[in-house]
C-alpha cells in the first residue's frame, strides 16, 4: 500500500524508529534494529473519531514489518491496555518470532486470537519483572512499573551502543491496589551505571504535580455509596482492573452486589479474577440477568460506555434498551474515566438520555471519581532525574505533548554533563545512535490502517485509499433523511453502491428492500434512539451488513449517511 521504501540498517547502529504513538494519541508500536536485528515494542490500536463511519479501530502501517520480514525476532509488551496490544493479531501473520508478556498482558490477548481464529499459544512467552531474555543483540531486562491496570512493565534494553530504556506507560503509585511497587530502585541502579537513552511516557506532561494513587478515588466513591438511594451504576474501562478492585471492595463493605455489565467488561473481570489480580468475595458477584431480582440499593453494576459508544452497555441503559438493566429515579450512574478527545458529544448524549431515565449523573469533573494512569509533570522530571540518560526521546503523546515533554527534560537535566539531548522524533523517524552520537537520519513508511471489525480486516487507510476491501466486496452509501424533531424517515432512503453491483435491475430491486429494511429499523426505534444520531447511524449500519451479508453473501462497507432536516 505504501510504496516508499524501507531503507535497510547501517552497519555499527543502533536504529529505533517509531511506527505509532508519536503526534498522535493512541497506535503505540516501535522497532529497534541492530543489523540483521529487529524486534518490535507494543503494537496498539487508536480509536477512530466518531464520524470515521464504517471505521471501527485504527493500527499502524505494517509496511515496514513487512519490509524487515524475517529480521523481526520478537514483539515485547509492555502492558495490556489497548493501545498497546489492539494490532498484535494483525501483526502476528506477518513475522514468526515469539511475543513476550506479563501474564496480564498475554491473558488479554487470548480472546484476540480466538476471535481473529490465530493458532498462536507456542509463540507466547510469559515473563515478569526482573526477568531478563536475550534476542540476538539484544538483552531486555522487565522493569516493574505502576499504571492504571496490573502486571505492567518498563524495558531496558541492552545493545551493543548502549542501554536503552523505555519506560512504557506509567504513573509512580505508592500505594499501588495490588502492593506490587514501582521499581525506582531498579531505573536509579540503571542511571548510576549510564543509560544511553530514555524513551519516556509524555501523556500527562501538561498536567502539574503528581497525578495521585489509585486509592485516590476511594473517598469519593464512599460518599456515593452512602448517599445512593437505588442502583449504583459505575462506567469504566474494562481494563481498569484496579479501579474495579476498588469497588468491589466498597460493594462488600456497603452491602451491595456486583454485576459486571458489558461483554469486554465481563471477560477482562474473568480474566483478572483468574489470574488473581481481581479478588471478589464469595457471593457478592451476580450476572447482569439477575440484577433486576435485587433491591435497587444493594446493587452496585461495573459497566461499559464510559465514552458514551453506542453499542456499549451504558449506552443501551441509558435509552432504556439493555435486556436486563434499567434505570430509576434513586439511581445513580458515575462515569469512572475521563472522555478521550473527539468522544465528547457521545458522552454528552449518554448523559442526557440518562438524564431523561430520571437517574442521577456523576462525572469526574463533579466529585473525584477518576485518576489517570499516567504520570504527571513531577513524576516524569522525577524519572528523568533517576535515568540521567545522554539522549532523551520523549514518546506517546501529540506533537505539542512530546515537545513540552522535551523542555522538562532540558531543565532537569540543565546542570548535568556531559549535556542532554533531546531528539523530537515523530512516526517514521529513524532514530540513530552510534559512535558519534546520535540523530535523526532518515523517515520510514508510517501511516495508518483502517479496521473495519466485523470483517476482521482492512477498511483502508485514512482517505480510503485501500481498495482492497472495497475491490472485493464493495461500499454502499444509504444516504437517509429524519425529522429532526420526531426522529422520522423523510421520503425514500437513497442508496449508492461502488464495486457491488450485479446489473441494474437486481440492484434496484436489492435497493428497494434495503430501503424498506431501513424504513423498518427507523419505525421500530424508539423517540429517543431516532433522534440520537449516534445511535441511529451504528443500528442502521448493523441492519443493512446483515441485510446483505443475507442476500448476496458479501460484506460490504456500509456507509449509513443521517441527514436531520
Ligand atoms: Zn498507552
Ligand atoms: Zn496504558
Amino acid at each position: 500500500m505504501n510504496q516508499t521504501v524501507v531503507p535497510a540498517v547501517s552497519p555499527g547502529t543502533l536504529e529505533i524508529v517509531p511506527l505509532g504513538g508519536l503526534g498522535e494519541f493512541g497506535m503505540n508500536m516501535m522497532a529497534v534494529s541492530w543489523e540483521e536485528t529487529t524486534i518490535l515494542i507494543d503494537a496498539g490500536v487508536m480509536f477512530p473519531d466518531p464520524d470515521q463511519l464504517g471505521v471501527d479501530l485504527i493500527i499502524p502501517d505494517m509496511t515496514f514489518v513487512e519490509a524487515r520480514g524475517s529480521q523481526v525476532k520478537a514483539l515485547i509488551l509492555t502492558h495490556g491496555h489497548e493501545d498497546h496490544i489492539g494490532a498484535v493479531p494483525h501483526l502476528m501473520p506477518l513475522f514468526e518470532g515469539p511475543v513476550y508478556g506479563t501474564p496480564m498482558t498475554l491473558a488479554l490477548l487470548e480472546p484476540k486470537f480466538e476471535e481473529h481464529q490465530l493458532d498462536v499459544a507456542d509463540r507466547l512467552k510469559t515473563v515478569g519483572p526482573g526477568d531478563t531474555i536475550t534476542i540476538g543483540p539484544f538483552t531486555i531486562e522487565f522493569i516493574r512499573v505502576t499504571h492504571s491496570m496490573p502486571d505492567c512493565v518498563a524495558l531496558a534494553i541492552t545493545t551493543p551502543v548502549g542501554v536503552v530504556v523505555h519506560t512504557g506507560d506509567f504513573k509512580i503509585d505508592q500505594t499501588p491496589i495490588d502492593g506490587e511497587h514501582f521499581d525506582l530502585h531498579r531505573f536509579a541502579e540503571l542511571g548510576r551505571q549510564g543509560v544511553l537513552a530514555l524513551f519516556a511516557d509524555s501523556t500527562n506532561i501538561d498536567r502539574k504535580g503528581f497525578t495521585g494513587p489509585e486509592i485516590e478515588v476511594i473517598d469519593a466513591f464512599e460518599e456515593l455509596f452512602t448517599s445512593t438511594g437505588g442502583k449504583l451504576l459505575v462506567a469504566l474501562f474494562s481494563s481498569s482492573i484496579f479501579r474495579m478492585q476498588v469497588l468491589v471492595d466498597l460493594a462488600a463493605q456497603f452491602e451491595r452486589k456486583v454485576a459486571f455489565v458489558g461483554r469486554s467488561i465481563v471477560k477482562n473481570a474473568e480474566i483478572a479474577q483468574r489470574l488473581g489480580f481481581l479478588r471478589v468475595p464469595a457471593g457478592i458477584q451476580i450476572r447482569d440477568s439477575d440484577v433486576a431480582n435485587y433491591p435497587a440499593q444493594e446493587v452496585l453494576c461495573l459497566a461499559t460506555g464510559s465514552q458514551g459508544e453506542p453499542q456499549a452497555a451504558l449506552s443501551r441503559i441509558a435509552i432504556d434498551d439493555h435486556r436486563h438493566v434499567r434505570l430509576g429515579e434513586d439511581d445513580v450512574v458515575v462515569l469512572s474515566a475521563r472522555a478521550i478527545p473527539g468522544n465528547e458529544k457521545a458522552i454528552a448524549r449518554t448523559m442526557s438520555h440518562v438524564a431523561r431515565r430520571g437517574a442521577d449523573m456523576v462525572t469526574d469533573s463533579m466529585k473525584h471519581v477518576h485518576v489517570s494512569g499516567h504520570g504527571s509533570a513531577e513524576e516524569l522530571k522525577l524519572i528523568i532525574s533517576l535515568v540521567r540518560p545522554r539522549f532523551f526521546v520523549p514518546i506517546h503523546g501529540e506533537y505539542r505533548q512530546l515537545s513540552q515533554h522535551a523542555r522538562v527534560a532540558r531543565r532537569v537535566m540543565a546542570g548535568v554533563e556531559p549535556k542532554l539531548q533531546v531528539l523530537l522524533a515523530q512516526d517514521g523517524d529513524i532514530i540513530q545512535f552510534d559512535a558519534k552520537g546520535a540523530r535523526i537520519a532518515d523517515k520510514a513508511p508510517t501511516g495508518r490502517v483502517l479496521i473495519d471489525v466485523t470483517r476482521i480486516g482492512e477498511v483502508g487507510d485514512e482517505v480510503l485509499r485501500d481498495r482492497r476491501h472495497l475491490a472485493a466486496d464493495g461500499i454502499v452509501i444509504a444516504v437517509v433523511a429524519i425529522g429532526r424533531q420526531n426522529g422520522r424517515l423523510i421520503g425514500e432512503p437513497e442508496l449508492v453502491a461502488r464495486g457491488f453491483v450485479f446489473g441494474e435491475e437486481a440492484e434496484a430491486s436489492m435497493f428497494k428492500d434495503a430501503a424498506g429494511v431501513i424504513a423498518e429499523c427507523i419505525e421500530s426505534s424508539s423517540l429517543e434512539e431516532r433522534t440520537d444520531q449516534g445511535l441511529m447511524t451504528e443500528k442502521l449500519r448493523g441492519e443493512l451488513r446483515r441485510y446483505f451479508k443475507k442476500r448476496t453473501g458479501r460484506r460490504p462497507l456500509v456507509l449509513p449517511v443521517l441527514m436531520e432536516i
